[in-house]
């Protein structure tokens, strides 16, 4: 077990070039947002945008559509049908069957319920051979979809303990005393996976490597902040193309945001929105270092 560190998350982090173009840091579409969660996918989306990512396009349920726009200058929107309790709705598959082709990899859960129009799109996600990151609750609606994971690309699980028990079908408590165990078993069935456990120490998995996260505060105890490290793993994905350090530097640069906003600000008052607007500093740091 490799426990992060500074100098050596600073070796890791992607590389920007001077010779490079919006293409250069990756296209990536975020599916997810509902009319009672619409803030985690925007949260999701500012982290990514603030962690890197060359394009980012939205796909949302049409009823969140002026709402999302109104927050977000530069993602780009697909509007997809929703019912009326606002989550997706069936006919959400055939629009994002049409439109998936143009992206390099895909984020997908942040917000999105778990109604059948979320399970529909989570399948057509894994049915394709783009690389995705799974977030919240689509973490739920692949228990049913396990076999899936048995693809070429490359997938990241985001799961707060919760969510491991219920995808590794092991109550919470051995959550709590045996997660390494229960990961590497995980890991072996599905190798190409890579799975940031999460917790007050969360823990990174990916075939035989495994790495602890032992910084960050509780500040970060507080809904929304697991949607800013999905958005930062993103970011940093479009840019380096490599989930497995995507996922070790999205957690330590998530970290290291709130241990640094505990200098200025209470972790009482720290907002998932403030660990944002804090990732500039974060990248400051780790990329002088390299320098
Ligand atoms: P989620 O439950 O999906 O919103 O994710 C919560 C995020 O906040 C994860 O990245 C956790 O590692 C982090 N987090 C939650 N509580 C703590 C804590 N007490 N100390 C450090 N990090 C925490
Ligand atoms: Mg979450």
């Amino acid at each position: 077990m490799q426990i992060l560190e500074e100098h050596f998350i600073s070796e890791i982090l992607p590389k920007r070039k001077e010779d490079s173009h919006k293409g250069t840091y990756g296209k990536c579409l975020m599916i997810g947002g509902s009319a009672r969660m619409h803030g985690a996918i925007t949260l999701c989306a500012k982290a990514a945008l603030r962690s890197g990512i060359g394009t980012l396009t939205l796909f949302v349920p049409s009823c969140i559509r002026e709402i999302i726009s109104m927050k977000l200058d530069e993602a780009m929107l697909i509007p997809a049908p929703c019912n009326e309790e606002g989550y997706f709705s069936l006919e959400a598959t055939s629009l994002l069957e049409k439109e998936l082709s143009q992206f390099e990899f895909v984020v997908i859960g942040n917000g999105i319920g778990r109604g059948i129009g979320a399970r529909k799109l989570l399948e057509t996600v894994l049915f394709s051979h783009l690389p995705c990151i799974i977030d919240g609750d689509a973490l739920y609606l692949l228990k049913d979809y396990k076999h899936l994971l048995h693809r070429d690309a490359a997938v990241l699980l985001t799961p707060h303990p919760k969510e491991l028990s219920y995808l590794s079908a092991y109550p919470l408590e051995e959550i709590k005393i045996h997660r390494e165990q229960i990961l590497a078993a995980f890991c072996e069935t599905y190798p190409n996976v890579c799975i940031i456990a999460k917790d007050a120490k969360t823990m990174i998995a990916y075939q035989k490597d495994f790495f602890l996260n032992v910084i960050g505060n509780h500040g970060l105890a507080k809904g929304g902040s697991g949607d800013v490290l999905c958005g930062i793993c993103a970011g940093l994905y479009g840019q380096g193309k490599d989930m497995k350090t995507s996922a070790i530097c999205g957690v330590y640069v998530h970290a290291k945001a709130a241990d640094l906003l505990k200098e200025s600000m209470s972790c009482t008052s720290m907002l998932p929105s403030d660990v944002i607007e804090k990732l500039s500093d974060v990248f400051c740091l780790l990329e002088k270092r390299e320098n």
